[in-house]
């Protein structure tokens, strides 16, 4: 039902009241370590706004793909990490249903956070079962999202589980990630330029799709340029194709023709025999040898780009244009995401998980209009579909 609001976490009545808040901690840990906090961090202003107001704040996430109970996949390095960054207490319960987690809450003091342990430990988080969400509701009072990268998956804990509260809404994160992906579905100003990247077209047909009606140039770098080159006749040796989305190549680009959009795809190319390699060679996409393969987009296409970019009041970048994981290859990567960053009074967007890890990687993210901590959210946010996170709030 449209035109039912969201209420925000400011809005709602929380004062020394038990607030259940959906976080997205699922972040990438090594060694018992988090190795990126950014989706922590980002957290940090809505769990402020509760304790500020006495609430019981009790936090909940998913982290990684645990087949049942399984230490590797505790919340606690998340935990501590949200301790450090807030220098708060904060107390992993054994579990996120039961009495564990009941013991911890009732006994909460004022400034502490009780964590539920990983909601994937239990089956019932991705079937969204009513039951595991009955068990979840009694924990608290109040329900808050802040998880913006697992609002497009119907799961028990984003899904069945704020129906259960007349007080419900959105954090603050939620609500700047909806507030920045709105303007760019809804309200971009001209020149619109998107740039994609990454690993495959078929992942974001989808995003391409709706992005055709609404912006003004298209640059296409990364693995998924190659798939639009052979589709265009030329011989990407052992890049990686996909061979069987030459044809949907064909008409997303007859498609960009036939409503002006002008696509800028890859003049050449960082090219190599193996992505274990020390360096490339640039070469122009007529001319990659049957042993190469194309790893990151060349000097002149970075230079395209930057004109392409220049003069845009809107810019929405998802997915790196090359293997920037290995240095030879990221260069490509990093000129794109430093031009963005260097223009003025423009609105600009980074979605998508890789594409984000390399704006910050590269200390760019605060020159960002708005960097996204949702990959797939935030792809299907643009393409404008209903989100079950986001629809589960509305009252
Ligand atoms: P995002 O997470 O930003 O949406 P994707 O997941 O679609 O991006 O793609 C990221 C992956 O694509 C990275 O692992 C990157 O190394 C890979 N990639 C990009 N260009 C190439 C290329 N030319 N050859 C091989 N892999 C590539
Ligand atoms: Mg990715």
């Amino acid at each position: 039902m449209q035109g039912e609001t969201i209420r925000s976490v400011r809005e709602l009545d929380v004062l020394a009241r038990r607030v259940f808040v959906r976080v997205d901690f699922n972040v990438p840990i090594e060694g018992g370590k988090v190795v990126d906090d950014t989706r922590i961090r980002e957290t940090i202003p809505t769990l402020r706004h509760l304790l500020a107001r006495e609430a019981r704040v009790v936090i909940a996430s998913h982290l990684g793909r645990p087949k049942g109970r399984d230490q590797k996949h505790s919340m606690e390095p998340a935990a501590q990490r949200l301790a450090e960054l807030m220098d708060v207490e904060v107390l992993l319960a054994d579990d996120c249903i039961g009495d564990g987690p009941k013991k911890i809450i009732g006994e909460l003091r004022e400034g502490q956070i009780a964590c539920l342990e990983n909601l994937r430990f239990h089956p019932g988080e991705e079937a969204n079962d009513e039951g595991f969400a009955r068990e979840l509701a009694k924990l608290a009072d109040v329900y808050v999202n802040d998880a913006f990268g697992a609002a497009h998956r119907a799961h028990a804990s984003v899904a069945a589980l704020p129906r259960l509260f007349r007080e419900r809404g959105s954090g603050l994160l939620l609500e700047k990630e909806i507030s920045a992906l709105s303007r760019i579905r809804d309200e971009a100003e001209h020149p619109f330029v998107a740039v994609l990247g990454g690993a495959k077209v078929s992942d974001k047909i989808g995003v391409i799709e709706a992005l055709l009606n609404k912006v003004d140039v298209l640059v296409i770098g990364g693995a998924m340029a190659n798939t639009f080159l052979a589709a265009k006749g030329l011989a990407m040796g052992k890049s990686l194709v996909e061979s069987d989305r030459l044809a949907l190549a064909r008409t997303l680009l007859a498609r960009a023709e036939e409503r002006g959009v002008r696509v800028v795809l890859p003049e050449d190319l960082v090219v190599a025999t193996s992505p274990e390699a020390e360096g490339g060679r640039i070469t122009s996409p007529e001319l990659v040898g049957p042993e190469e393969m194309a790893l990151d987009v060349g000097p002149r296409t970075l230079e395209s780009i930057g004109k392409a970019i220049e003069n845009a009041r809107t810019v929405f970048w998802n997915g790196p244009m090359g293997l920037f994981e290995k240095p030879p290859f990221a260069k490509g990567t990093e000129a794109v995401a430093k031009c963005i960053a260097q223009l003025q009074g423009a609105f600009t967007v980074v979605g998508g998980g890789d594409s984000a890890a390399a704006v910050h990687a590269v200390g760019l993210a605060h020159r960002f209009s708005h960097v996204s901590t949702g990959g797939g959210a935030a792809l299907e946010f643009i393409e404008g579909r209903k989100l079950p996170g986001i629809e589960a709030l509305r009252s």
